[in-house]
């Protein structure tokens, strides 16, 4: 149905993965609000999640192309990668600016699946967006770092063993740029919990494990502290562009289910003695959709490419993310309608892909900032915040 369908090998070993955890088991995880615990196991143990891991360091060594794959096809399946694809990213941070010994440490312990890496905390109630405005602070004493404050969104911690952090090391007053004078650090959430780290589970829309978290002298241990002092901004949007080109290509996975299951439907359900499907009012709007995800992957593609050649992709990456996340919200609302009043029960598992679509208009950016960003940096408009 496809019209690109790169790497069909990965795509075929995801799939039969994914097989064993049908809609029924992804449908009761989300009646319970409970975390897949068995899918996610089943994914590490098969290694999927290690792709982007250096074989140096025991990972698969693949590229952003092929780690969109793998989430795509989890979402493609019925599945919600959201309750994985912090790995995927996470792990970048520490690749591209940790230490050797930070890598070794780590890196090969991800691979195997004895550690997690499923979070990071940046979000913060009263900065919002601006993210140079965070008041977490982290102050050196001695061989530590003390941590205060307080975060809001910061999913998978608790199905997490390690969490990025994003604190100010530096007041904002203090700094020349406000871009300037934050670090990143490993926390360690077995250790931190219960330690100066309070987790407070937030209920959402979707059965997505996020959580508020407050900082009370929190103490992680300096050689935590990822690249160099005040820089962790810097190094914080350097992963950006793989974190929106993977959400993209969820969502596209997302948009294929549900003009698949919407064609199925349109093919089957009787009304007037005749399919719903021979309604052009019913037809097009699935073809719209269609063509919508469509073109939206190409423009994922076009990111991972550039990517994996090391070309910058800002506006690629942006941009993907843009055309996926509305596309696969079009594509849910269209599956809806076509659906009818089954649409909204739950054995039918739209509402419950509808929901968790819905999501990436919002996180990890949300679209106005994508907007924000094409006009600036690709238009050369005036900044606007
Ligand atoms: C389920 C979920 C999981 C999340 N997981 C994580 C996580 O793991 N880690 C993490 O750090 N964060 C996480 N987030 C946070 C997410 O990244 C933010 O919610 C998102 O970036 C928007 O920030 P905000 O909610 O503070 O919105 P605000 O910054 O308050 O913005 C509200 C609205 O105003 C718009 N807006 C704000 N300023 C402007 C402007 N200048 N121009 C135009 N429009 C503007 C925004 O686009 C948005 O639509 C998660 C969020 C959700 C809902």
């Amino acid at each position: 149905m496809r019209a690109v369908d790169r790497h069909p090998e990965i795509r075929d070993a995801v799939r039969a993965l994914c097989a064993q955890f049908p809609d029924a088991y992804f449908r009761a995880v989300d009646a319970e609000r409970g975390y897949p615990e068995a899918f996610v196991d089943a994914l590490i143990e098969a290694g999927w999640l290690a792709a982007m891991i250096p074989e140096a360091y025991g990972g698969a060594g693949l590229g952003l192309a092929e780690a969109s794959v793998i989430l795509e096809e989890i979402n493609r399946c019925g599945g919600n990668a959201g309750a994985v694809h912090g790995q995927m990213y996470n792990m970048g941070t520490l690749l591209r600016h940790g230490s050797e010994a930070q890598k070794r440490t780590y890196l090969p312990a991800i691979a195997k699946g004895e550690l997690r890496i499923q979070s990071m905390a940046v979000t913060e109630p009263t900065a919002g967006t601006d993210t140079t405005r965070i008041a977490t602070t982290a102050v050196k004493r001695g061989d530590r770092y003390v941590v205060n404050g307080q975060k809001v969104w910061i999913s998978r911690v608790r199905h997490s063993d390690l969490m990025i952090l994003l604190a100010r090391t530096t007041p904002l007053i203090e700094v020349r740029k406000r871009s300037q004078g934050m670090s990143i650090f490993i926390v360690d959430l077995r250790v931190a919990i219960g330690h100066g780290l309070v987790v407070r589970p937030i209920a959402n829309l979707v059965n997505h494990e996020t959580n508020e978290l407050f900082f009370a002298n929190l103490e992680i241990p300096a050689e935590n502290l990822i690249g160099e002092e005040g820089r962790g901004f810097r190094y914080l949007l350097d992963g950006l562009n793989a974190e929106r080109t993977l959400i993209a290509a969820e969502c596209i996975g997302d948009g294929y289910w549900f003009t698949e299951r919407a064609v199925k439907y349109a093919n089957e359900r009787v009304v007037f003695d005749r399919p719903i499907g021979r309604n052009q009012g019913v037809q097009f709007p699935i073809a719209d959709a269609y063509i919508e995800i469509e073109a939206a992957n190409l423009m994922r593609y076009r990111a991972c490419d550039l990517f994996d050649a090391g070309e910058p992709c800002g506006a690629e990456a942006n941009m993907a993310k843009y055309l996926a996340a509305k596309a696969s919200w079009e594509a849910a609302n269209t599956c809806l309608q076509t659906h009818g009043g089954f649409g909204f029960a739950t054995e039918y598992d739209i509402e419950r892909k509808f929901r968790e679509t819905r999501l990436y208009q919002v996180a990890p950016i949300s679209t106005n900032m994508v907007f924000a960003y094409v006009a600036e940096h690709v238009l050369g408009l005036p900044r606007s915040f």
